[in-house]
């Protein structure tokens, strides 16, 4: 291949534009693949509507992608140390540029918040190459960390998960839940699943999940959810809590997951929690705006714990992609895939994201 067709977002409400770039060659300690599947995520539509800061336009969205190994530069081994060959099959952990370095790094331990952190589709301009999945190939950049696909799970599998997988795996890992702990999702997209799903395997009894539209809510049911709550069914957010409540004894959920997006689902996910829980944030990605809270009767009484969730690290998309080889036949990541696109149909994929048409939907260039 001399040149390769990428989908660029030039800018937020621009429409998407395919272009061609030069076909790269593999620097010393990188790779280059060719990419089998790219996700579409909600990150893809605040993208576009120019919800995230800090993003460099023109940019080549995707940043959870599945690819075969074209060609390296050197040597290359994954973190067992086994070798990565042309032809193995990879994904990728999509952030890069940690530094190890900072304040964030070395005192705080939250490598999620370095400020030279850096992930690819989202803060790689198409200036500076092939570093989004949205593109026939991906260049691997030297420190970029893959992972070969292990046995049994085939791209498929891995991308119905996407960035939910780690995401939800973090969320769940951050909620410490105990064995025999009720659970509630406040979410029905990718990373309510996947907690729903990580919630399960970390012990819980019940999770039951609120969400919408009817789509995913199936979805939650077929990965293990006790129960369902269709927020369109049941708009007063007074009776959704007391549907938890009905289900906890009148206490509330141990756990509660925050993977709505909406800002509103906050105050009223606290009011699920039981006295003493543990509440994660992981669903407010972009600034969607205030609640107001009450300091009083949400937090100080309740004795509630809330956690804040950014991002994940190499260890949970590792861990989780084990679990998932474990696992994949009692949750069928792939079946989240709800529809495949060409490259040229991306903004079709965008627009079926957006507007929930979708629970996952990958770009196969
Ligand atoms: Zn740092
Ligand atoms: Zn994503």
């Amino acid at each position: 291949m001399s040149e390769v067709a990428a989908v660029v977002m030039p800018a937020p409400g621009r429409a998407l534009e395919t272009r061609r770039f030069a076909s790269p060659k593999a620097k010393p300690g990188g790779a280059v693949l060719e990419t089998i599947a790219s996700e579409v995520c909600g990150t893809d539509v605040h993208l576009h509507h120019g919800r995230l800061s800090g993003v460099p336009f023109p940019i080549i969205p995707g940043h959870v992608n599945c690819g075969r190994v074209l060609e390296t530069g050197g040597p290359l081994a994954d973190v067992e140390g086994h070798p990565i060959l042309a032809g193995t099959i990879v994904t990728f952990f999509d952030v890069f540029g940690t530094c190890g370095s900072c304040w964030q790094c070395l005192v705080a331990k939250s490598a999620t918040r370095c400020p030279h952190r850096r992930v690819y589709g989202i803060t790689t301009s198409a200036v500076e190459g092939l570093l989004g999945g949205w593109s026939e190939l991906i260049e691997i950049l030297p420190g970029v960390r893959m992972l070969p696909l292990p046995e049994g799970i085939q791209p498929e599998d891995f991308m119905g998960g996407g960035c939910g997988l780690p995401t939800g795996f973090h969320a769940v890992e951050r909620g410490g839940i105990a064995l025999g702990d009720t659970v509630v999702v406040q979410g029905s997209g990718p990373v309510g699943l996947n907690a729903a799903i990580f919630a399960q395997l970390a012990g819980a009894l019940d999770v039951y999940v609120v969400g919408a539209p009817k789509a995913r809510l199936e979805a939650a049911r077929r990965l293990g959810a006790a129960d369902v709550l269709d927020i369109a069914q049941v708009p007063d957010p007074a009776n959704r809590v007391r549907w938890v409540c009905e289900r906890t004894g009148g206490r509330g959920a141990d756990v509660v997951f925050e993977a709505s997006g909406n800002p509103a689902a906050v105050a009223e996910g606290l009011e699920m929690l039981r006295d003493a829980g543990r509440y994660v944030v992981v669903g407010q990605y972009t600034d969607a705006g205030d609640i107001a809270i009450n300091p009083h009767r949400h937090i100080n009484r309740r004795h509630a714990t809330i956690l804040g969730c950014w991002g994940y690290e190499f260890t949970h998309l590792h861990r989780a992609l084990q679990l998932m080889a474990r696992h994949n036949t009692r949750f069928r990541w792939r079946e989240l895939i709800t529809r495949e696109y060409a490259l040229k149909d991306a903004g079709q994929a965008l627009e079926d994201m957006e507007r929930l048409a979708v629970v996952k939907a990958l770009i196969r260039p």
